[in-house]
């Protein structure tokens, strides 16, 4: 039996799933994927195969069965049904987990002891590492038999310098971990492994990666190592977003609890749900709908979300000591020539020239030859990324 990998994203509402076979080739192949949307009120099954089409969808019924744990156990299941049709054999998980605190700088096996630890940097991500572990719990639990390997999304910033990871604060703080971690990480390292495929050059010079979807940040490369992110703390951090804010003045939160006097979780609902955006449109987070509005506050949104964005390749190219490449990717990047555009105009006195026509039909390089900087669109794919590290923590790099 040829062996798969299994791939999970789990959020607090929807739990992401993948399989990839053909694990000894360098790039594996996508077999499925889907996801269970809307857990906790009426969720929703479905996934497609490799080519994108529906190959099975359901409802579950709402209560006790639509709770978290339950649902893994049946994707589960579903899963090992699946891979037995197919005659393959599941030789591992990979999990997305949001932080690896400020050691893990590499994706890890997961027992108990991996757990109990990765448990502790909940306090650090609290909207989203307990459900990345529960799924872990879960398997677990379900069958001690089954492999997992945890992938951060922090990891590969664990490369940026002591002064670009430490906030100014006092030291005990820092060392109780309130630094910077950047986060995206997944995603900015599936870029730096494809760039000296698409631009040999490239990849040895000093580029920023602008990950542009629903969450948005920037990462400063340097011969492929992360040396700088806009995301912190939290991946509130940085640039404008669907529905957070990105860098806000600690003064903003300070005003809120002492003058409004919300409370922490209304502050983090401000935040997190209903910032970015949303928050400066009052219409959407989804870039499309602010793009085709006539809405002067929509307008205002896509100006500010620009604008930040300016500021911070302005920063990320001192931070890198100047700048060759500019690469989009994500939901935004991937699909908007009109936002690239616009990014390209802010960050013209770089010298970068845009090529229109290129970008309007999203090929992959979209600077004008005479260009001082590369400007590209890279899609990225953090599923693939997992499957590739669990591939390699748990059969060792077997390309090499
Ligand atoms: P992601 O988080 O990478 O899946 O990106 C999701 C976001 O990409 C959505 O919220 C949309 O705002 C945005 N998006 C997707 N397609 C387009 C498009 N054609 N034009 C502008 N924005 C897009």
């Amino acid at each position: 039996m040829s062996g798969c990998i299994s791939v999970i994203n789990s959020g607090s509402s929807s739990i992401k799933f993948s399989l990839f076979d053909q694990i000894e080739q360098e790039e594996m192949r996508l077999i499925f994927s889907g996801q269970i949307e809307g857990i906790g009120t009426a969720p929703k099954f479905k996934a497609k195969d490799g080519d994108g089409l529906v190959i099975d969808e359901k409802q579950f019924e709402q209560g006790a069965s639509s709770g978290h744990e339950h649902l893994m156990e049946e994707l589960i299941d579903w899963i090992r049904a699946r891979r037995l049709e197919l005659g393959l054999e599941l030789r591992g998980v990979g999990h997305r987990v949001v932080h690896g605190g400020p050691f893990y700088s590499r994706p890890v096996k997961v027992d108990d002891q991996v757990l109990a630890e990765l448990e502790q940097f909940i306090v650090l991500a609290p909207l989203h590492q307990p459900h990345n572990l529960s799924s872990i719990r879960t398997i677990l639990q379900m069958s001690g038999d089954i492999e997992q390997v945890a992938c951060f999304d922090t990891a590969f910033h664990r490369t940026n310098p002591p002064e670009a990871q430490t906030f100014a604060l006092p030291y005990e703080l820092s060392e109780e971990g309130v630094r910077r971690y950047g986060f995206h990480g997944l995603s900015y390292e599936y870029i730096a492994r494809r760039l000296p495929e698409l631009a040999p050059e490239l990849a040895n010079g000093r580029v920023i990666v602008a990950h542009l979807g629903n969450g948005v940040s920037m990462c400063g490369l340097n011969i492929g190592v992360s040396v700088a992110s806009t995301m912190g703390f939290s991946a509130m951090d940085g640039l404008v977003m669907g529905t957070r804010p990105g860098n806000l003045d600690p003064g903003v939160v300070l005003y809120l609890l002492q003058e409004k006097q919300m409370s922490g979780d209304e502050i983090a609902d401000l935040l997190y749900k209903r910032s970015g955006l949303l928050g400066i449109s009052g219409i959407s987070n989804d870039m499309r709908v602010l793009l085709a509005s006539e809405d002067p506050r929509a307008k205002e949104a896509i100006e500010i979300f620009v604008y930040r964005i300016g500021r911070e390749i302005g920063s990320l190219t001192a931070a890198l000591g100047g700048l060759d490449g500019l690469i989009f990717t994500a939901g935004i990047g991937e699909h908007s020539p009109e936002i690239r555009q616009r990014v390209c105009d802010v960050a013209s006195w770089l010298g970068i020239e845009l090529d229109e026509a290129a970008n309007g039909r999203g090929e992959t390089l979209i600077s004008r030859p005479q260009s001082k900087i590369a400007v590209m669109v890279i899609p990225t794919n953090e599923e693939l990324m997992i499957a590739t590290h669990t591939r390699d923590v748990l059969l060792g790099d077997v390309t090499v």
